[in-house]
């Protein structure tokens, strides 16, 4: 079994700090972490863009949540990698902003993988069109894919779904798994796992 298990690579670990006091992200950081997850761009560039600048170095930050357009610019200039493109408007907003700022994260397509309504992400009938679109008319190709599973469904189903529409299009990363579910998503593929409250504790809204 020891040889079976060695064969699954382990995921990057992408610790989600949304929402995170300041105390358990220096906790981790002083741990060691260096790739971090967030929602939202104004929150992200008031903790790593602000509180956290000096300790940005060596840092490497994702865009988890959904992006408008008139925060592209923002989102370019502060993040590594964008997780959630999913629609052409966006594309041409983020290749604008990359023009401006000088440079391009690495972007991922978010796949609505439960074709859920309330839910961002390219229906993944629609993903082929998609990526074939973006690489005709905006010569941008994503290095791979990213879900949210159904609150009310198996993840499993979901993780496999985007690992096969992955392998289809010869994708490389597969960022699937939060806290409820990363154990289910690594023998999967999964290469990105998205980890906030099992790492940090529950995140407290008020
Ligand atoms: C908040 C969030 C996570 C982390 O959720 P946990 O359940 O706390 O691990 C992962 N991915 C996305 C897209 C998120 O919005």
């Amino acid at each position: 079994m020891a040889a079976a298990r060695a064969a699954v690579p382990a995921p990057m670990l992408i610790a989600v700090s949304k929402v995170q006091p300041d105390a358990r992200i220096a906790a981790a950081l002083d741990a060691g972490q260096t790739v971090f997850g967030e929602n939202r761009v104004q929150e992200a560039q008031g903790r790593w863009g602000e509180r956290f600048a000096d300790r940005r170095d060596g840092l490497e930050l994702h865009l988890i949540g959904p992006l408008q357009t008139n925060k592209a610019k923002d989102a370019v200039a502060l993040f590594d990698c964008v997780q959630t493109l999913d629609r052409e408007k966006l594309a041409k907003a983020l290749l604008k902003a990359a023009d401006a700022v000088g440079r391009m994260p690495r972007l991922l397509a978010q796949v609505n993988t439960g074709a859920e309504d309330q839910k961002a992400g390219v229906l993944a009938a629609e993903l082929g069109g998609f990526l074939d679109r973006l690489e005709s008319e905006y010569s941008l190709r994503p290095d791979g894919l990213m879900c949210i599973p159904p609150v009310d469904e198996p993840a499993s189903i979901h993780f496999a779904l985007l690992e096969r529409l992955a392998r289809e299009h010869a994708m490389k990363e597969l960022s699937m798994g939060m806290s409820a579910d990363y154990g289910v998503a690594v023998p999967f593929g999964a290469t990105m796992v998205r980890v906030g409250s099992a790492l940090f504790g529950a995140r407290n809204y008020d």
